[in-house]
């Protein structure tokens, strides 16, 4: 083990995932969830050494705090507490002002906290956590990592909505994206494994998990991605509908629906769920199609043929491909899916290898598809994305 420990905090409005990594090495020696805040039945789990423990947090009130006090004690308890050199925090939203990882002081969580406008529900969560963490860890510095940061090389031609321009220019409404922190590791681990430097090579970067979204990334930046002003447009997610049809929302809300039940509805009961109208995880959808059930076999047909059509998409936004990266829980695991997704891309001359495929249903990257056509492979390669944040965190001390 190396001396730079960072913590790494995910704080969202009633949950808090920490990490403890070793920057060098990525590896995780202290994982875990603070979830039900706000709620008595508030809890804070962990895993260190493989052992899982579990205790109630008992406080009325604040748990974010009394959650990330009891962090601090746990990190003492294990004797690593000289070892932790910073903490490092995932924001949602960096809106047009963060395009890279920042040091926090009290102006970056001032603009933090002025950015709620643009994703009420997540930065003012992640605001909480970093108060919460610069409380319990004064003497250590503290970091943000942004989920848009990635994005914001995006040209104004990706990035523009078809919308009168004033609505850009007095309420900042544009194509953000999400997931940047993924799609920026996924990619520098796919350039080593089609040897070339980052800077040279063309990906699609596709992230499949309970959120989903696909990047386009050009000799290392993004160019392009599936979300937009907010994390429900682009694929068909778990509870998400993706893109829609604006004019929807005008219809259902003539028929007397509030716009807190239409958002609630694409935000929660849309997706794989919606869709079938049984569950919004992936495993569930393959084992109930196994059985024969209509509406997941719809939903896994749904979800599979969008995230081919946006994989075309980008070929036009690329011009030129090194490879097609699948990540995220669904992307890691799920052969079946990635199995469909690819036998659309039989156009781009891509071809399965069966044995390749199958062997990355583990979780082990690996090399599932080649198009000589398009000179590229597809492949699995695990998202990693509390390393990225460890090492910027890093990389900023220095
Ligand atoms: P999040 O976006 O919340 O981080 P994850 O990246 O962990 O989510 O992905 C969760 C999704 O991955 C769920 O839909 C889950 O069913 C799916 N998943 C995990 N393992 C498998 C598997 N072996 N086969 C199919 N889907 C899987």
């Amino acid at each position: 083990m190396t001396n730079s420990l960072v913590l790494v905090l995910n704080s969202g409005s009633s949950s808090l995932k920490f990490a403890l990594i070793d920057a060098a090495t990525g590896d995780a020696c202290l994982t875990g969830l603070g979830e039900c805040f706000g709620l008595p039945e508030a809890v804070i789990s962990w895993k260190y050494d493989g052992q899982k423990s579990e205790e109630a947090i008992s406080a009325p009130d604040n748990h974010h705090q009394h959650a990330i006090n009891r962090i601090v004690t746990l990190v003492e308890s294990l004797g690593m507490t000289d070892k932790l050199v910073a903490v490092g925090h995932r924001v949602v939203h960096g809106g047009e002002k963060f395009t890279s990882t920042v040091q926090i002081d009290d102006s970056v969580l001032a603009e933090i906290e002025n950015l709620a406008d643009l994703a009420p529900l997540h930065n003012p969560a992640g605001a909480k956590g970093i108060r919460a963490a610069m409380d319990a860890f004064p003497a250590l510095p503290q970091f943000a990592v942004f989920d848009t940061a990635f994005h914001q090389t995006m040209p104004p031609k990706a990035f523009t909505g078809g919308i009168a321009n004033e609505l850009y220019t007095e309420y900042g409404i544009r194509r953000y994206g999400f997931h940047g922190t993924s799609h920026y590791f996924v990619s520098r681990e796919a350039a080593k494994v089609v040897n070339k430097p980052v800077e040279e090579a063309n990906f699609i970067s596709v992230h499949l998990g309970n959120g989903a979204s696909v990047c386009a990334v050009r000799n290392g930046e993004s160019v392009d991605t599936s979300m937009g002003f907010t994390p429900l447009a682009g694929l068909m997610m778990g509870t998400r509908s993706g893109d829609l049809d604006p004019g929807i929302i005008e219809f259902l809300l003539k028929k007397g629906w509030t716009s807190e039940q239409v958002f609630d509805t694409l935000n929660k009961k849309s997706g794989f769920l919606g869709v079938s109208g049984l569950t919004s995880d992936a495993r569930g959808i393959l084992e109930a199609m196994e059985n024969g059930h209509e509406g997941a076999k719809l939903a896994f047909e749904v979800f599979t043929y969008r995230v081919a059509k946006y994989i075309g998409s980008y070929m036009v936004a690329l011009g030129s491909l090194d490879g097609i990266i699948f990540t995220g829980g669904i992307g890691e695991n799920s052969l079946p899916i990635r199995r469909e997704i690819l036998s659309y891309l039989k156009v781009f001359g891509f071809i399965e290898d069966e044995a390749g495929n199958e062997a990355a249903r583990f979780g082990a990257a690996g090399v599932v598809a080649t198009s000589a056509m398009m000179d590229a492979v597809a492949m699995v390669i695990p998202t990693n994305e509390e390393w990225v944040i460890a090492q910027q965190s890093v990389a900023l001390l220095k």
